[in-house]
């Protein structure tokens, strides 16, 4: 780590104190560097060391934050996710620690991909564990938040109250336009109880084991010591086996947790999350953000979770912008050292 920051130092400020340290670093950070580097060229070697190491470290995050820049409508960086995160917490009275333990790399694995709707505002109760791990603890949570329930297009479908009323509003506007906003897949759409996500992380894991048995990857041994584990173990194995490409997603090219929520772990159990036939229509999707919903788990094209937030907050929510297919996705902006578990395996 120090000598990589020392080689990218040297790189940027001693080696290359020219037009790579301004085009790189840019304003104002670049220029001082610039400056201050051209006067430790008089300085004995070792000095430049230590200072540039301090003009490095000082300008590599001006470069940086440029970069991540982009991420924001108001040009601002976004913020650290685990930073806002804690906040939020701290003001529903917990924390972290209380809803994912830092030694549950799978619960950390699954706040990150499905994290936004922590950060949602208070007139809804996001879920008190980033994975239920029972029925009666979904239906004690869902109780308590509470839902209301209507039929939108030929599905009745549940969600928090605030959720629903925005997405009602959403539909309204919509079909002032002549499009409209339904439900995909039928009540799934919307909420979703414990033994739901159960049913559906078996559509996803299954299919795959004999795919990728018939691919020869994975044996009947393997396949049988998988099936058999507890659900958790059972989430870890699938995630380690996704490093070394055994996806199980339905196209098998990407994770399981892109296709579907690991068991306990859904949006939808929170009652924040609808799937929207019409996604792929710009027009709705920015009806749908001018309510409050967003795209928030990266490449699940169809569904949108509810923030109720304006998108230009999303970034200092910690929130970033993910392009995926033309389509805009905020994803949790965890910067490896704002993440407590940094250095553990994902
Ligand atoms: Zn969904």
């Amino acid at each position: 780590m120090i000598s990589g920051c020392y080689r990218g130092l040297v790189n940027r400020f001693c080696e290359r104190c020219g037009d790579g340290l301004v085009t790189r670093a840019r304003w104002p950070n670049g220029l001082l560097g610039l400056v201050i580097c051209f006067l430790l060229s008089i300085f004995p070697t070792q000095a430049q060391g230590g200072a540039c190491l301090r003009i490095g470290a000082m300008a590599e995050k001006h470069s940086e934050n440029v970069t991540r820049s982009t991420d924001g409508n108001d040009n601002k960086p976004p913020a650290a996710f685990y930073e806002v995160l804690h906040k939020a917490l701290k003001k529903r009275k917990t924390k972290l620690e209380n809803i994912c333990p830092p030694s549950d790399i799978v619960a950390r694995r699954v706040l990150e991909d499905y994290g936004a709707m922590f950060l949602a505002n208070k007139k809804v109760m996001p879920p008190p564990v980033c994975i239920f791990t029972s029925d009666a603890q979904v239906t004690e949570f869902q109780e308590r938040a509470g839902y209301t329930t209507e039929l939108i297009g030929f599905d009745e479908v549940e969600l928090q109250p605030e959720a629903m009323k925005e997405l009602l509003k959403a539909r309204e506007e919509a079909q002032k336009e002549d499009l409209d906003i339904t439900p995909r897949d039928g009540a799934e759409a919307a909420r979703r109880s414990y033994e739901d996500s159960l049913q559906l992380w078996d559509t996803r894991f299954r299919p795959a084991l004999d795919y990728w048995v018939g691919q020869g990857r994975l044996t009947e041994a393997e396949v049988a010591s998988l099936i058999s584990l507890p659900l958790h173990n059972q989430i870890a194995e699938v995630l380690k086996l996704e490093k070394s490409g055994i996806y199980f997603s339905k196209d098998l090219s990407k994770s399981i947790l892109y296709s579907i929520a690991a068991p306990g772990t859904s949006q939808h159990i929170a009652m924040l999350a609808f799937d929207v036939n019409e996604f792929d229509n710009p027009r709705v999707r920015e009806i749908l953000g001018k309510h409050g919903w967003f795209q928030t788990v990266l490449s699940d094209l169809p569904h949108f979770t509810f923030l109720g937030l304006k998108e230009k907050d999303l970034p200092k929510h910690g929130l970033k912008r993910a392009e995926v297919d033309g389509q805009t996705f905020w994803i949790p902006n965890v910067i490896p050292d704002d993440n407590p578990v940094n250095g553990q395996p994902r």
